[in-house]
């Protein structure tokens, strides 16, 4: 049989080690006699998961002492309504919140907020490339940002367009010092960041952190405080940050596993060394996808997202035959999403690069044979 590698965009592939445990651990925890699933979140076995968790992800993330790390629940939607009701407060109603639109989540971002707030699109990639859709991010010194915006949104890794930033944006100075918020679903923890240059930053677990159900707020401590009357108390962060992610009982086996993900991560030399792995996988993939024109890459190189690899094979007939003959190898879940066609590759963290050289030989051949 063949190896299985799977390419999964979200809910996605988790270490082969983290998932050799979870079953080891799965009845009885650690001489608990309790499977995780069981114990209360108040006990201190759960209390000590939750607590290793977090540090370990500091610690992974180097995140500084004045911000704090939630654990949430609602997912990076959720949080699209989330964020906005945490900080629109910060302003005089009604407030103005800026986005940058790169792809199909910001683009979701932008339509919830508007629920809450004026949106002011700062600058879009929509239908600027040579094709339609979106194509890259669009130079931060085109940005038409507003005067004093309650925070300015950006998603730095977009999972369905495949577009990734490679940079930071200092937009501080012409922001009147608005924060910068990032949806990092897709890419945190796959390179190093520094968490001091954003206000928040947030993103659902299933891609590449753990299962789906756990969502992570990291959020500078000064933001706290300003949640408008009408959010609900459970993802009011001040709240939860007050309780230590125990306002309401927590998505507690999804943060036991994420927490094995991150011991994990530290055995594999932390963020610094993923990002090494990350950038050779990547390239492993794009060089070969450069290098035939049997297959097509929409988005600007420089821009290219090192997680998600969207591609089109030249002749759309072949789709299926792609599909099933991928599958037959035990290439899984290479459909593109439905909104934009074609092909998807996710290597995050999880996919060994073994996963993208049996992914780049079979593409190969399906070119050579078809
Ligand atoms: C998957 C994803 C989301 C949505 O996450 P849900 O958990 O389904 O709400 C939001 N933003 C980005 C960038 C994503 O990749």
């Amino acid at each position: 049989m063949n190896t299985i590698y799977n390419f999964s965009a979200g809910p996605a592939v988790l270490p082969k080690e983290v998932l050799q445990q979870a079953a080891s651990e799965m009845l009885d925890w650690h001489g608990s006699g309790m499977s995780v699933m069981e114990m209360s979140h108040r006990g201190p076995e759960f209390m000590a998961i939750l607590a290793q968790a977090q540090a370990d992800l500091r610690e992974l993330l180097n995140v500084p002492a004045n911000y704090k790390i939630l654990f949430l629940q609602g997912g990076g939607l959720g949080e699209n309504a989330i964020v906005p009701l945490n900080l629109v407060g910060r302003k005089a109603q009604p407030a103005t919140i800026d986005f940058i639109h790169t792809g199909s989540w910001s683009g979701k971002s932008i339509k919830e907020a508007k629920k809450y707030a004026n949106v002011n699109v700062a600058a879009s990639s929509e239908n600027t490339g040579e094709r339609a859709g979106f194509s890259g991010v669009p130079d931060p010194a085109s940005w038409k940002l507003s005067a004093d915006p309650a925070y300015v949104h950006v998603c730095t890794n977009e999972t369905i367009d495949g577009i990734e930033f490679q940079f930071v944006p200092d937009i501080a100075a012409r922001s009147n010092g608005a924060p910068l918020v990032a949806d990092m679903s897709s890419h945190i923890l796959s390179r190093a960041i520094d968490v001091s240059k954003y206000g928040v930053i947030f993103g659902g677990a299933q891609k590449n952190i753990g299962p789906a159900g756990l969502t992570l707020v990291i959020v500078r401590e000064d933001l706290l405080g300003h949640a408008l009357p009408i959010c609900p108390s459970a993802f009011d962060w001040k709240i939860v940050a007050e309780n230590d992610s125990m306002y309401n009982t927590p998505p507690t086996y999804s943060i036991y596993i994420a927490g094995l993900v991150f011991q994990w991560l530290k055995r594999q030399g932390g963020v610094a060394a993923m990002e090494q792995k990350n950038i050779a996988k990547a390239n492993l993939l794009y060089d070969y996808l450069d290098s035939t024109d049997f297959y097509v890459t929409r988005v600007a190189k420089e821009h290219r997202s090192r997680m998600n690899v969207p591609f089109y094979l030249k002749d759309e007939s072949l789709n299926a035959a792609f599909l099933a003959a991928a599958k037959e190898r035990g290439l899984l879940q290479l459909k593109g999403h439905k909104s934009v066609g074609g092909m998807r590759a996710s290597i995050y963290n999880a996919m060994p690069i073994e996963g993208v050289q049996a992914l780049v030989e079979f593409m190969r051949e399906f070119s050579l044979s078809n």
